[in-house]
């Protein structure tokens, strides 16, 4: 069997029209002899009928518990798997609709943002051998007491990826809205470009720091099943962008990996805020750091000195820091309305020349830079949102990301 699984998100499956184009991608792998495993989202955005963020504007969480809550927004992929396996059918085509719990994805019990324990091939398998396309309800799984869960936002791309890595699919396409991985968001960058050829590395960095184009847990788990995962445009027949594990062969051959460019693509992350503290005492530091464990509260860009200690949070948890320092009377400072930035390339570290364009990309547009640090991959800078715009413009400029 050679399988492929094809992944369209809530765009891509928002109207007739569109739907028109997912039917063709799907109908022209088909007819190349493979076997088809599509996985859909809600059809459409907020405000659209039968979206997921619709749906959750429906109720009142607070009284709602996170299990039902589960149940309800679970049913958006349900309805979208329908209506295009209906479609499908008019075109004269077999189709089996499979829900998560269908298809045996096992969840833990973290309702709304659970995580996959396991997976059963066996009804997938069992439809594509009567030559079905099959039609999965992305973005959701059972508990093993059959309870329905939802993976988080972008949930979707995880269950191809791993329906794809369990089922040694060919590749798993993800389809969205834009022509493949960019430099940048192309909603913020105009002439960002489309990246043809990236690492998994680079590409988990990418969606862990904020490009929501495909789902970081969806990299790893391609990653970890090793199975190629190809960004694509539901609305163009752009080849998209090709993600894969570096071997000897692909580096030699293709320009994409070893291209000059040192710096791959900017993402950004919104809504940080930062915290810097002066003190000393090093078992107050310890409290401190264990009642943020406590509080599930995330620390991101730590530097800790003898006296300061600085560090962000997401500003949603600002009021539960602010609570815990006060507790213990420490003297702090929080600057508000952060953005981090993220500059990612392959082995960017160590390469001379990198921070001094990045520094002179910000300060000769007047961007105050907050904080950096970095990693083998990416330099990431702290700045203010209010300047997360010329800041990627002219990142993307200076490090010629247009090329
Ligand atoms: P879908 O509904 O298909 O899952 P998403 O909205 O989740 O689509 O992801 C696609 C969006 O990701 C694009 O419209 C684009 O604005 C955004 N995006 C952010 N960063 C990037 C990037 N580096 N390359 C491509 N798209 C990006
Ligand atoms: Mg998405």
């Amino acid at each position: 069997m050679n399988i492929i699984v094809q992944k369209f998100g809530g765009t891509s499956v928002s109207s007739v029209e569109n739907r028109k184009k997912v039917i063709d991608k799907i109908l022209n792998k088909k007819k190349k002899g493979y076997d088809i495993v599509v996985v859909v989202s809600a059809i459409g955005r907020d405000g659209d009928p039968y979206a997921t963020d619709t749906f959750k504007n429906l109720i009142n969480p607070k009284i709602t518990n996170k299990k039902e809550l589960d149940l309800l927004i679970s049913c958006g992929e349900v309805i979208s798997s329908i209506v295009l396996s209906n479609e499908l059918r008019e075109e004269g085509y077999e189709t089996e609709v499979l829900t998560g719990k269908d298809i045996g994805i096992i969840t833990d019990d973290n309702f709304g943002d659970a995580r996959i324990l396991d997976f059963d091939r066996t009804n997938i398998e069992n439809s594509l051998r009567k030559n079905k396309i099959v039609i999965v309800a992305g973005f959701q799984g059972a508990t093993i007491d059959g309870d329905i869960t939802t993976l988080g936002r972008g949930g979707s791309d995880i269950s191809a990826a791993v329906i794809g890595g369990y089922l040694k699919a060919d590749c798993v396409e993800i389809f969205t809205d834009v022509d493949g991985i960019m430099t940048a968001d192309p909603k913020i960058v105009k002439n960002a470009k489309v990246i043809d050829r990236m690492r998994y590395l680079e590409v988990s960095q990418l969606a862990e720091d904020g490009a929501k184009v495909i789902h970081p847990r969806a990299v790893e788990f391609a990653e970890r099943f090793d199975v190629p995962l190809i960004i694509k445009n539901t609305h163009s027949n752009s080849i998209g962008t090709y993600i894969e594990d570096a071997n000897g062969e692909f580096i030699v051959d293709k320009t994409g990996l070893e291209s000059k460019k040192i710096m791959t693509a900017i993402t950004y992350k919104k809504d940080r805020l930062q915290v810097c503290l002066k003190l000393e005492d090093e078992a107050i530091m310890n409290k401190i750091l264990v009642n943020f464990v406590r509080e599930n509260i995330s620390l991101d860009l730590i530097n800790f000195f003898e006296v300061d200690k600085v560090f962000t949070v997401d500003e949603e948890d600002k009021e539960k820091v602010a609570k815990i320092l006060n507790k213990y009377e420490v003297n702090y400072k929080m600057i508000e309305s952060c953005c981090k930035i993220s500059c990612i390339g392959y082995k960017m570290r160590g390469i001379p020349g990198v921070m001094a364009n990045i520094y002179e990309a910000l300060t000769s547009k007047d961007i105050d830079i907050l904080q950096t640090s970095d990693s083998h991959t990416t330099i990431w800078c702290l700045i203010k949102e209010k300047d997360l715009e010329v800041a990627i413009e002219s990142l993307h400029t200076r490090f010629k990301l247009y090329e």
